[in-house]
């Protein structure tokens, strides 16, 4: 009696099978196995040593059962009349789509019937049918999207009260999430003095010279809106290898190009997108919310560099990351601790100070191995050679595809 009402209160029969590492893909719930060996045989690939290879299978359910909980409601938690929305999958089902693939199968069975229960479906306790964090803000993205392109494109930070965002979040609140969380993931980092090249188009018969101003961004006056930057308001676009530059520019041959080398000045901040940490388990409860903000952040900066089709229309698909480009550029502000050691100081003082980032860093749509980077406006009355420095130009002339190739594959 004692144990079923245990079994019960738990939610899981026991298991008395004994599991190795390597059937275990999620790195968490492999890490638990190896902390805690208790025999020497595998009972699902039948691997055997003299050593102590496998745990029992009974150590995983804890956090296994704890992230079903998170990310699935029971059958049971759900009243008669909730039972119309209802479309459940059965608890192997909703492993599947919470283990990694490649975990041994057998386990994932005698981890699934272990389960008294055996109809789940997508949510958080006590809240129906919602959808997992990351994907809610997608959701809240996506709304946003929308919005800004379709409905409201300057008033959307002050939004009426009667509004109804079907996501739950308005647009402002989408920015100071992902605000937050590339601030949590350490995704804004100085920027070193680091070579950046940029490309322009020039005519062999051309006169204008190798010179900041030529190979640097165009006046506002003349600045068509861009992926970051709307039109009227010049950005300072480049790439971080030469490669990625010419690639970015070339539409086919003959063509012919000046290409400048710039070193932006020391002391910049820069939001970097373009390699992000990589998602946590969904086993590990610490990590929870980081994986939501990864997985999030994973489709945004796809968003951000997806290729555009030229149509006439695409400065409409620019309009939202110019205004993520805005936010971080005028409204966000990194709060940079500072360690003081000063000799006058009695001891070591931790400060902090608010600071704007100079720019964004991300993938290249059209080369993997390469990143983009865009430098916001500086300051009221400065220039962008406050902000980098020509250190070299040359023109380059590509009269065939293969002396682009050569070029590129050098
Ligand atoms: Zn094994």
């Amino acid at each position: 009696m004692g144990y079923q009402r245990d079994q019960q209160a738990r939610g899981w029969k026991g298991l008395n099978s004994h599991v190795c590492a390597n059937c275990v893909d999620d790195e968490y719930l492999a890490r638990l196995v190896s902390e805690n060996l208790t025999v020497n045989k595998c009972d699902y690939c039948a691997n055997q040593s003299q050593q102590l290879i496998a745990a029992c299978v009974e150590i995983l359910m804890v956090p296994i059962s704890n992230a079903l909980l998170y990310y699935f409601t029971p059958r049971s938690e759900i009243s008669d009349t909730d039972l119309s929305e209802w479309f459940g999958v059965a608890t192997e089902e909703a492993l599947n789509q919470l283990f990694p693939i490649g975990s041994h199968p057998a386990l994932r069975t005698a981890v699934a019937e272990a389960f008294l229960e055996t109809s789940w479906t997508k949510g958080r306790p006590g809240r129906l049918m919602e959808l997992e964090p990351h994907v809610e803000l997608q959701v809240a993205w996506d709304e946003f999207v929308e919005r800004i392109k379709t409905q409201s494109r300057y008033f959307f930070l002050t939004p009426s009260s009667d509004e109804i965002y079907l996501s739950g979040f308005s647009p402002v609140e989408v920015l100071e999430k992902i605000g937050k969380w590339v601030t949590q993931l350490g995704l804004v980092r100085p920027l070193g003095q680091q070579e950046l090249f940029r490309v322009r188009e020039r005519s062999p018969d051309a006169a204008w010279g190798l010179t900041f101003k030529e190979l640097g961004p165009p006046p506002n006056d003349i600045a068509v809106g861009g992926r970051m930057n709307p039109v009227g308001i010049s950005y300072f676009y480049a790439a971080t290898t030469r490669k990625t530059a010419l690639a970015e520019i070339f539409r086919g041959p003959p063509a012919s190009v000046a290409i400048g080398t710039f070193r932006p000045r020391s002391g910049l901040l820069v939001l970097d997108v373009s390699s992000l940490p990589s998602v946590p388990s969904p086993f590990d409860e610490n990590s929870r919310e980081q994986r939501d903000a990864i997985l999030f952040l994973q489709e945004f900066a796809k968003t951000i560099s997806r290729p555009v089709e030229k149509t006439g229309r695409e400065h409409i698909d620019y309009v939202p990351s110019q205004i993520v480009s805005e936010y971080f550029a005028k409204v966000f502000s990194f709060k940079e601790v500072k360690v003081n050691s000063d000799i006058d100081l009695p001891r070591e003082g931790v400060s902090t100070r608010s600071r704007r980032i100079n720019g964004l860093i991300y993938r290249s749509a059209v080369r993997d191995d390469g990143e983009n980077i865009v430098f916001f406006p500086p300051p009221w009355h400065e220039e962008f050679e406050s902000v980098l420095s020509l250190v070299d130009a040359q023109v380059l002339q590509f009269p065939t595809w293969p002396s682009f190739l050569n070029e590129m594959c050098n």
